[in-house]
């Protein structure tokens, strides 16, 4: 019995070892709620650097508090039929400088790591769309990381699916706390955001 227990102790340590699991308050959060869905668009070279920014076993990580909203978001989301499907959560800093420079420096679109940290570097941003039972993306106005005028949620879209697409995502978010930008239509903060610092490099 003790040696089962022994065996047990150590896998979960490895297990808690091997990720990035709880790291500086934050928390993993499909471990908040396991039905948000996550396909982190920079841990692959299909990002507007070409390569892939993160370790592969990054896994999507925010402040406890906004992993909460986010689990209510999804409750809600699940009342139209869909889920939440996270993009970007916790960007480490080395990311968002990369990003910077690959952007052009738009700062309209990409935060200037070396005079306004990215909310996303203090865990309390977040990049959503919204996704069918199955995983698959709705239509929406545009992919992810357009940097152009047709992202802003003020544009006029003709599909009206994608206008009723819209206006559920934003609805779920709004409605559990977050706030929207006028450039992304994907981007939420956390209302609470004020309060958080950026967050140290991972040593892992
Ligand atoms: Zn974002």
């Amino acid at each position: 019995m003790i040696k089962l227990l022994t065996f047990l102790s150590i896998l979960i340590m490895l297990n808690s070892c091997s990720t990035y699991d709880e790291y500086a308050g934050m928390v993993n959060v499909q471990h908040t709620d396991p039905n948000i869905l996550v396909d982190l668009k920079y841990k692959g070279s299909d990002n507007i650097t070409g390569k892939p920014l993160y370790k592969k076993n990054m896994p999507a990580l925010l402040r406890q508090a906004t992993a909460n909203r986010l689990a209510d978001a999804n409750r809600r989301a699940t009342v139209y039929g869909y889920r939440i499907l996270v993009w970007d959560a916790y960007r480490p800093q080395e990311a968002q400088i990369a990003l910077w420079e690959a952007s052009g420096k738009k700062a309209g679109y990409v935060a200037d790591p070396y005079t306004k940290p990215s909310l996303h570097t203090k865990g309390v941003a977040v990049d959503v769309t919204l996704a069918y039972p199955d995983g698959t993306t709705v239509v929406m106005p545009t992919k992810f990381d357009d940097f152009s005028h047709k992202a802003a949620p003020s544009t006029f879209q003709p599909n009206p699916l994608v206008r009723r697409n819209l206006r559920i995502l934003r609805e779920v978010m709004t409605e559990s706390g977050f706030q929207h930008i006028k450039t992304e239509w994907w981007h939420f903060l956390d209302q609470n955001f004020e309060k958080y610092e950026t967050i140290p490099k991972i040593d892992s």
